[in-house]
């Protein structure tokens, strides 16, 4: 019989309850039973809709009250000091509001302290908390959290398979502290025997299975690193349980030799991103092995097609008989939790999708198909999965001929400037009539209570349009006026507007969609509902250029226009899986493309194309990384280049990691950068100096994640840093990011103190 399962499940709940729970504790409004009652609730929930669904297995160590990683973290006892009381140190169990200050900083007891960083886990929107890491460290089991909940779930009478990131990723993750350099790969011998315990432990109370997630294997890996593994599974090979190697995000490419002879029971391995994998992996599994086939696509939202994987999978059930496992390609933490509660979308669009939830249904039946068991309901839901596909394939909503004509008359020439930069760096001189070092900000002013209040009312209908238009042109004409009187050299409209920049977009482009409550975790209590590009992608109509006007009647300074990029577009959605993600995101350049000379027409003199997720759609593999910034470029190009010579093109990008892709940053061809480096002290700018980078940067002066006000000296200091790397002539003086999240009191001494700066720097240089 194939065994169905899942490698995680979302736990935030169908209605986010997970989040308020959080919240109302930290905020000291539920008590520390209150917050555990609501996790026992969720798990209880998602154990039982996994049974219900038919899962063979339900699967325990997925939750977590902010992040697994942290958790995992915790269980092994690698506490940074400054979080550590003195008790705990001891030998005591870690506390559920130590995990909270390392999250976070602070927690209701505890003293605050600097949160460990946070980063995205692999090429997902999910941010995990980054292990910290010394010399020599120890560890212990310090949590029993896990042990809890797999007895919770033991009580309620569930098969229980236990997940748990492996001690190699949990590393790979890690991040190095302390004076003396050392490598983390050195921790690993001391790490194993907690691991062993771990397992010892689970294997007490009867637990047969656990999977230990290795996602570091779909990376490439140094020779000691794949070593390593050989090392630490061959210890952990001999737990008394059986292991299940979970790799997922890719295929196992070079490491595939490697991962199937692990000394492990079995391997599960990722079907949708690598399909092709299977057959060399069905060759080389040794035959003592359980194999579990990743088939459902877990990153996306996508309906699967049974009848294809039944038919992909026959060969697979042939060879394994009772060896075979199915189940998603990766957790289901990376998908919204139920369809069943989306009830605004029209039927056919939503036959088109499965969240989590069904995607319990998908693989139980897939299991059933394989095995010849099929009951009456799997028959018919293979039939409306097929129905569903033969309907979205032929939609006139995802094939508009138009679009894909205007795509293949796209010229090389399209994606170029009129002219070279330094020819186009004096014509902009002229029109633009800038000082040395302009200032300028990245785009949003403060969200205000009353401008999400008007957007609230609006979409409530207790607002007309009308009224919330004039309402929006008001905060616009305020933004200007202070950032005249602030003296600014080329002004923003400060979009309030817009609620999100990927929705705002998608929301006047034909091919997106958007759901009700298609909430995905991005971190801790963070959500986010990414919109859903269903079909080809086009412009009925401008989108920002009557505010962009309205705001540059306002002024006689040149005000930026300002757009979201075609590449964060995609990124931050979920994607269409019928044709490749390239084309998508030409579509949307050629949309945005449209926007950006009408913008011209209407007399903008700048317009900013924001890319915060250029770096982010990096693959797991650096072999694929030139593939990739090669049609991202070119999107980008797309967009931009139609405009004359005089109109300057700026980009921005919020973060400071720009050594990889600093050739492609490059080739963009922005006429000017803005990007984060205040929070590392210019260092970033070698990496621009290094390579000789030609055009203008406005590397941001101040950071706008804090609420302190930069003083002037300071980012002074920060410009002469940067003057030293890059000419004068082509300097910027701007914050590292949007100011939406402050507040105006905070914002306009920051701004009065960085236009200072500014002057000060002119008069020197
Ligand atoms: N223009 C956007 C803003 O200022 C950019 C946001 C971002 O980079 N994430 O808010
Ligand atoms: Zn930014």
């Amino acid at each position: 019989m194939t065994i169905a399962h899942v490698s995680g499940y979302p736990r935030i709940g169908a209605n986010r309850e997970l989040k308020r729970a959080t919240e109302a504790y930290w905020r000291g409004e539920l008590d520390r039973e209150g917050l555990e009652r609501v996790g026992r609730e969720l798990r209880a929930r998602h154990w039982a809709a996994q049974r219900e669904a038919g899962l063979d297995l339900v699967t325990v160590g997925d939750f977590a009250f902010y992040d697994q990683v942290l958790d995992l973290s915790v269980m092994l006892g690698a506490v940074p000091a400054r979080f550590a009381a003195e008790v705990e140190l001891a030998a005591g169990e870690v506390d559920l509001d130590t995990a909270f200050r390392m999250a976070r900083g602070r927690a209701p007891r505890g003293e605050p302290a600097a949160a460990c960083e946070m980063t995205k886990f692999f090429d997902t929107n999910y941010h995990y908390l980054v292990p910290e890491l010394h010399a020599g460290q120890a560890f212990r089991l310090a949590s029993s959290r896990l042990f809890d909940q797999v007895d919770e779930a033991l009580a309620a009478g569930h098969p229980v398979k236990v997940t748990l990131l492996g001690p190699l990723t949990w590393l790979w993750l890690g991040k190095e502290k302390g004076r003396e350099a050392f490598d983390r790969l050195s921790l690993l011998e001391a790490l194993l025997p907690v691991y062993g315990e771990i397992l010892a432990r689970l294997a007490e109370r009867g637990v047969e299975w656990v999977q230990l997630d290795e996602p570091a294997l779909v990376q490439d890996l140094p020779r000691a690193w794949q070593q390593a593994f050989e090392a630490a599974y061959s210890v952990l090979g001999r737990a008394p349980v059986k292991l299940l190697l979970a790799s997922y995000f890719g295929g196992l490419g070079d490491n595939l030799g490697l991962a199937v002879n692990l000394p492990v029971a079995g391997l599960h391995v990722d079907l949708v991103r690598d399909p092709a994998q299977l057959e060399a992996v069905l060759d080389r599994l040794p035959a003592y092995k359980v194999l579990s086939l990743g088939a459902i696509d877990g990153r996306n939202v996508w309906r699967a097609d049974l009848a294809l994987l039944r038919e992909r999978l026959a060969q697979a059930r042939m060879r394994l008989g009772r060896r075979l496992w199915v189940a998603p390609s990766c957790s289901l933490l990376h998908v919204p939790v139920d369809l069943e509660r989306e009830t605004g979308l029209d039927p056919e669009l939503a036959s088109w999708l499965a969240f989590a939830r069904q995607k319990l249904d998908e693989v139980a039946t897939l299991a059933r198909l394989l095995d010849g068991r099929a009951t009456e309901v799997d028959r018919q839901r293979l039939e409306a999965a097929t129905l569903a596909l033969q309907a979205r394939r032929d939609s006139p909503r995802l094939h508009r001929p138009a679009v894909a004509d205007r795509l293949a008359g796209v010229e090389p020439v399209d994606h170029e400037r009129a002219s070279p930069y330094p020819q186009r760096a004096l014509a902009q001189r002229r029109s633009l009539g800038l000082p040395l070092f302009p200032t300028t900000t990245i785009g949003s002013f403060p969200q205000t209570d009353a401008i999400r209040a008007a957007r609230r009312a609006l979409k409530a209908g207790e607002l007309s349009r009308e009224a919330y238009e004039a309402r929006m042109r008001e905060e616009i004409a305020h933004a200007v006026a202070r950032q005249e009187a602030l003296g600014l050299d080329m002004p923003v409209h400060g979009e309030p507007e817009r609620n999100d920049m990927v929705e705002y977009f998608g929301e006047q482009l034909e091919g997106y969609v958007f759901t009700r409550s298609g909430w995905v975790q991005s971190y801790g209590t963070r959500c986010v509902k990414p919109p859903v590009i269903v079909g080809d992608v086009s412009r009925p109509g401008p989108m920002t250029v009557r505010w962009s006007r309205y705001a540059q009647s306002l002024t006689d300074r040149p005000m930026k226009g300002m757009l979201t990029g075609p590449v964060t577009m995609l990124q931050w959605s979920f994607v269409r899986d019928d044709q490749p993600r390239e084309t998508t995101c030409r579509q949307i350049a050629l949309a945005l493309r449209d926007e950006v000379l009408d913008l011209e027409a209407a007399g903008i003199r700048a317009i900013q194309i924001d890319e915060p997720a250029l770096r982010e759609g990096l693959p797991l593999r650096q072999g694929e990384w030139q593939g990739y910034l090669d049609w991202a470029v070119a999107c980008f190009r797309l967009t931009a280049a139609g405009v004359r010579d005089e109109t300057q093109v700026h980009t921005h990008m919020c973060y400071s990691e720009f050594n990889d892709i600093i050739a492609a940053i490059a080739a963009l061809d922005a006429d000017v950068i803005t990007i984060e480096t205040s929070r590392s002290d210019m260092e970033l700018l070698d990496a621009f100096q290094d390579f000789a980078y030609p055009n203008e940067i406005g590397p941001g002066v101040y950071d706008i994640h804090s609420p302190n006000i930069p003083e002037v000296d300071w980012m002074v200091a920060l410009m002469e840093k940067a003057a030293e790397r890059i000419p004068v002539e082509r300097l910027w003086v701007n914050p590292d990011c949007g100011l939406k999240t402050r507040g105006w009191e905070e914002v306009e001494p920051a701004l009065a103190n960085m236009v200072a700066a500014a002057e000060r720097l002119r008069r020197r240089h």
